[in-house]
């Protein structure tokens, strides 16, 4: 099938569908200038080892972990203004269009409630809020906000450590999100999985659960992914930004 082909009948599919849900990764952001961990030269793994993100590691080595945070994602995300591309913004218009549901992302930050998305499953929690560590303490403050020349970060309250209010490596995913988010996969008739490698478990059994209640996966990926062969039905080999404005435009969709 040529990419028109594919399109329409990726809109099709998304008219006839009682449910749709959208399932993305740090590919949709890659256009608003976010890195992503892999399949990119500035690729954040060429540059840290991912145990620094590990919380076992983290709470051993907590001023090492966090200079790696703070250069990996708070430096980065404060020296440049990072704005939703085409691809979360179709995604929004998409949700007050009532053609979609809900998106859940494996992203953290906060790109698609920027565009204007509503009803989000961080499934791998949010840059955007940092917590205090000590259970029931309950502080949390934004990173901006948080003073960072001094690390690791220490709770003013309470004196514990502070972490990142994302997932680390070896750390449950939220139960609300993740709950929430599995509910909507095996209600969903459509899911638009979107720059994703769909190879960090248990986020990438999403589209694999949508697949067995019997739906149908959408995929937009420059590359193949780990779910391409096996579950995908239309497979769109381009950026997300330019196959999401070629899907809206065949919904009728206007994106602002
Ligand atoms: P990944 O970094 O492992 O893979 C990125 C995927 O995006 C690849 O499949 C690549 O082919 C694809 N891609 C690259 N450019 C694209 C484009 N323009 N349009 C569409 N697709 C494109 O990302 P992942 O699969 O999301 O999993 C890794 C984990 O990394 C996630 O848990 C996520 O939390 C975290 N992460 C998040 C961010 C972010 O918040 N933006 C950035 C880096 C990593
Ligand atoms: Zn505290």
């Amino acid at each position: 099938m040529e990419i028109r082909e594919k399109i329409a009948a990726a809109a099709e599919a998304i008219r006839q569908s009682n449910s749709t849900i959208a399932f993305t990764g740090a590919g949709i952001s890659v256009e608003s200038g976010v890195p992503p961990f892999r399949g990119s030269e500035n690729a954040l793994w060429s540059k840290y080892d991912p145990e620094v993100l590990d919380l076992n590691y983290f709470y051993n080595h907590p001023g090492e972990s966090w200079e790696a945070i703070k250069d990996l994602f708070y430096e980065f995300m404060f020296k440049t203004t990072i704005e939703p591309n085409m691809g979360h913004k179709v995604l929004a218009a998409m949700e007050s269009a009532g053609m979609l549901d809900c998106v859940v992302t494996q992203n953290i930050d906060f790109l698609h409630q920027g565009a204007g998305s509503k009803r989000v499953y961080e499934f791998h929690g949010t840059a955007g809020r940092v917590v205090c560590t000590k259970d029931g303490c309950g502080y949390h403050v934004k990173p901006e906000e948080l003073d960072m020349d001094t690390l690791p970060p220490r709770c003013p309250k309470c004196g514990a450590l502070l972490k990142p209010d994302f997932v680390f490596f070896s750390e449950n995913i939220p139960v609300k999100a993740y709950e929430g988010s599995m509910n909507a996969a095996k209600s969903a008739d459509v899911v638009i999985v979107v720059g994703t490698t769909a190879q960090v478990m248990p986020a990438g059994m999403i589209p694999i659960v949508v697949k067995q209640h019997g739906g149908t996966v959408i995929e937009i990926n420059p590359e193949a992914s780990a779910i391409t062969a096996r579950y995908t039905d239309i497979y769109i080999p381009m950026k997300a930004g330019e196959a999401m404005g070629m899907l809206a435009a065949e919904l009728g969709l206007e994106v602002k």
